[in-house]
């Protein structure tokens, strides 16, 4: 039996994004709010409901909720990046947990893209893949692993674009990602708040092969603020980075 009728969630859906006041949404919104995306996105949530019961997956239960703070905040930044021209075959998401913004990226983009979720929980990852097959997403692939190793080994330099929400500060956070971005390919970080971050963050961008960032600033449909950070990677990554993850957290580069 299912947790959330389709119907309702459309309902939910459909609200939120005409309520989301960012432009780049809303050039977007005949797209993603055809009958096969609102199918594929009602899966994604109805399942994470179903999961959530039974092991810690996301602290947000109610519906409306799940689409505004989910859903919304999966969406809005990927419509920021489409509109700056980013053009991304190979996606990776680190720390995607219950697959955000991982599962609402391959439910509107096209079956061609690559999509890789990674997490260093096992139980996540069995949700993801669980997700893919209920909701028919044939682009999505999870990894169980640390970043920090996997960004050691075939995994470095290979996408075109690496993303993250929610998963460290923003120093920690860029050694963790950047390591695993193509030259010429982008890392987006998802920041609730990160003024204070960018700054803290400046000496790891720079050693990383990154550029400064592109900020963006949007709103969850509600108010909640919200900053997309763009940086472009430049230059490899030394290799001497990621280092170990007890140093790179009591030792953030800067
Ligand atoms: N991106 C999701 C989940 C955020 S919670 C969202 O926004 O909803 C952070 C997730 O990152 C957790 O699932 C945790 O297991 C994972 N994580 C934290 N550090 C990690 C690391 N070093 N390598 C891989 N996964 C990590």
């Amino acid at each position: 039996m299912s947790d959330l009728a389709r119907e309702e969630f459309a309902r939910l859906y459909l609200a939120a994004l005409d309520a989301a006041e960012e432009p780049a949404l809303a050039a977007r919104r005949e797209l993603w709010s055809g009958s096969e995306a609102v199918e594929k996105l009602w899966k994604i949530c109805d399942r994470l409901l179903d999961n959530a019961r039974r092991f810690n997956l996301t602290a947000i239960l109610e519906p409306g909720e799940i689409v505004r703070k989910h859903v919304l905040d999966s969406l809005i930044p990927l419509a920021l990046l489409a509109e700056n021209g980013v053009e991304a075959r190979t996606i990776l998401d680190v720390g995607t947990g219950a697959g955000f913004p991982l599962l609402p990226w391959a439910a509107v983009l096209p079956e061609n893209r690559r999509l890789t979720g990674l997490d260093s929980t096992a139980k996540k990852i069995s949700h993801i893949r669980e997700c893919a097959a209920y909701a028919g997403l044939n682009s999505v692939s999870g990894i169980v692993g640390r970043a920090e190793e996997l960004a050691c080994g075939k995994m470095r330099e290979k996408y075109d674009l690496v993303t993250a929400r929610a998963v460290a500060d923003l120093p920690v956070l860029l050694e963790l990602c950047a390591p695993f971005v193509k030259k010429g390919g982008i890392f987006a970080a998802f920041k609730a708040r990160g003024e204070d971050e960018i700054t803290r963050a400046k000496a790891a961008a720079l050693i990383l092969g990154l550029t400064e960032p592109d900020v963006f600033r949007y709103a969850l449909p509600g108010g909640d603020a919200r900053l997309l950070l763009l940086y472009r990677k430049t230059a490899p990554t030394p290799k001497n980075y990621p280092r170990r993850w007890a140093e790179i957290l009591n030792h953030p580069i800067g």
